[in-house]
């Protein structure tokens, strides 16, 4: 039997073919003391490996075709801002003069001094941009070293690696780039997470992907047959003619779904019964713009404005905020704009701006969300003020977060009021009018949420919480996960009594939890009337195609059997059928 070695799943797709182990050696840094004369000429080594480095990427950069998506060209970019700043076109000549030592060790010093700040951040996604900075480093200490990456001295054209499946230690965007160009059939990393740009870049460019197999290249042998499962984060060896023809027919219908989703991506989202469903996109910053626009959603239903508090040690100013919403909304070009005020507390700490989130027990139950903001006013009234000045340039509405009773409401609309006299006092100008809506993410707000639809604009469904809350499941405890279920009836009675009490209000209910983008709770949720559905980019056109494919008379008897059935087996039976009505 061959080897099977499991990591994680990043970019979906089936690949098939030889294995070509990436052999890249550390480099051995020693300190080397230099006499006070050769110091200059020790800088001047470093700033030309700096200067070369840069060529690197710039080359690299032009060779990504037109056709590429956006985001391709910008990681290139931004690894070619982090190698011009001062963390390395500086600090380490400021090193070498120091200690009078060679140009790796200082560089290897400031490598380590920076590490040490990423990892005492708290937010996962920034903790991760640490493999950037190793990406930087390990380019500038090659490139210093003559020691090239052997990715690097290959030219792209020759066609040597065609096919063949890389295992490597780690891969940085530019080597992804490049062996994209070499036509690899896919990659296996022995680091990285799901959010590592490599991870990010290889579902952009549609190559299949696992990362975290530890020690992979130790087991795999160069040039042994391998297949290897993108979704399922499997790396199997001589695989035995069944499992290969398991595998191929898997890759030929994953790549045929993939042919016919992008054919959707100008299609109207429309039922087949006729039915308009505004399908609109889950945003964390200005670069899902770009993805968002790639997969033809028509604008933001949850923009999530924590990364703009995260890992700083003072609460954005207005200048900020403005500053971001309205490149946001130029972006947009008169799509519109969901901006949820900032939802600090539980998994989303900022130990400099909210100490006192840190210290208590139950973080979820604690000051989250809207209660932290009521708490401390400093912390949202700049936020306030910039959306409601942007709102005079784009169609942009106010989303609250983690709402738990419609005092709460009550309080923010004063707030918002006060901020208004404010703007209207120092004679800026700002929209009047801006929509405000709600998040349905507890209990008691979906239970009593006749009095939120009567004080708000539209309401947006956040199931992530809704169902942490409903179940007692903490969202973020892998050994409680097999309770995290979408399909209790628990939650489906309270998703409904959203979407009902929002017709009746006549007022929009959207869902921007992550059920949303789940195309096996797609027909489902149509058939509990939701006709908005906010979901990451990547997962758009797959709901897209079931929405297509879905005629809503035929959904209501299987919908209402799963909403009054108990079993979850039963549940399981029953969603399977409605997913598999004919279309
Ligand atoms: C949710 O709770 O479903 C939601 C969309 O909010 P977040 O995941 O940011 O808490
Ligand atoms: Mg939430």
């Amino acid at each position: 039997m061959g080897i099977q070695l499991n990591g994680i799943g990043v970019s979906k797709g089936i690949a098939l073919g030889k294995a070509h182990i990436l052999h890249r050696d550390d480099i051995e840094v020693v300190k080397e003391e230099l006499p006070a004369h050769k110091v200059n000429a020790e800088v001047q080594r470093y700033q030309r490996a700096i200067r070369d480095a840069k060529h690197q990427l710039q080359s690299i950069g032009d060779s990504i075709p037109e056709t590429a998506p956006t985001e391709v060209g910008e990681f290139i970019a931004t690894h070619l801002l982090m190698l011009e700043d001062a963390m390395f076109s500086e600090a380490p000549v400021r090193i070498i003069r120091e200690q009078a030592c060679n140009a790796e060790w200082a560089l290897r010093q400031q490598l380590d001094s920076i590490i040490r700040v990423f990892e005492s951040m708290e937010d996962d996604y920034l903790k991760t941009r640490v493999d950037d900075i190793n990406h930087i480093a390990q380019l500038i200490l090659r490139t210093l070293t003559k020691n090239n990456n052997p990715l690097i001295q290959t030219p792209p054209e020759i066609d040597h690696w065609q096919g063949d499946i890389i295992i490597a230690d780690d891969l940085s965007p530019a080597d992804t780039v490049l062996l994209q160009h070499m036509g690899i059939a896919g990659f296996v990393t022995e680091s990285g997470g799901q959010l590592s740009h490599t991870a990010i870049l290889a579902r952009s460019l549609g190559i299949p992907a696992i990362v975290g197999v530890h020690q992979a290249r130790r087991y795999v042998a160069d040039g042994e047959r391998l297949i290897i499962d993108g979704e399922l984060g499997l790396t199997l060896g001589q695989a035995t003619r069944q499992e290969t023809g398991h595998f191929l027919k898997k890759q030929r219908r994953f790549l045929s779904k993939r042919r016919k989703l992008k054919l959707l991506i100008e299609t109207p989202c429309i039922t087949a019964c006729g039915e308009p469903i505004n399908l609109q996109a889950n945003i964390d910053s200005e670069n899902d713009i770009d993805a968002m626009h790639q997969t033809g959603l028509s604008g933001v239903g949850l923009y999530r404005t924590e990364f703009l508090y995260l890992n700083r040690e003072d609460v954005p100013d207005e200048e900020t905020h403005y500053t971001v919403y309205r490149q946001l909304i130029r972006k947009l070009a008169g799509a519109p704009l969901t901006i949820r005020t900032v939802d600090l507390g539980a998994d989303k700490l900022n130990k400099h701006l909210a100490p006192d989130l840190i210290a208590h027990h139950n973080p979820a139950l604690g000051l989250r969300g809207i209660r932290y903001c009521l708490h401390n006013p400093r912390l949202i009234i700049p936020q306030l003020r910039a959306i409601l000045r942007a709102a005079c340039h784009g169609p942009v509405q106010i989303l609250l977060p983690m709402i738990t009773h419609v005092s709460e409401v009550h309080e923010l609309k004063n707030l918002i009021e006060s901020v208004k006299s404010e703007l209207k006092g120092e004679n800026i100008a700002f929209k009047e009018d801006v929509r405000l809506g709600g998040m349905i993410e507890v209990p008691s707000a979906a239970l009593t949420v006749q009095h939120l639809a009567a004080h708000l604009d539209f309401l947006s469904i956040g199931t992530n919480d809704l169902i942490q809350y409903t179940l007692a499941v903490d969202r973020t405890d892998d050994t409680v996960d097999y309770l995290f279920d979408p399909l209790s009836p628990a939650v489906l009675t309270l998703i409904k009594r959203t979407i009902d009490t929002g017709k009746k209000y006549n007022i929009p209910v959207s869902m921007c939890g992550e059920m949303a983008g789940n195309p096996r709770y797609t027909r489902l949720l149509l058939g509990l009337g939701l006709r908005a559905f906010s979901t990451p980019p990547r997962a758009s056109l797959e709901i897209k195609k079931v929405i297509l494919d879905t005629s809503l008379e035929d959904l209501e008897f299987l919908t209402q059997a799963i909403l009054e059935e108990g079993s979850s087996t039963a549940r399981t039976v029953l969603i399977n059928s409605l997913n598999n009505l004919s279309e």
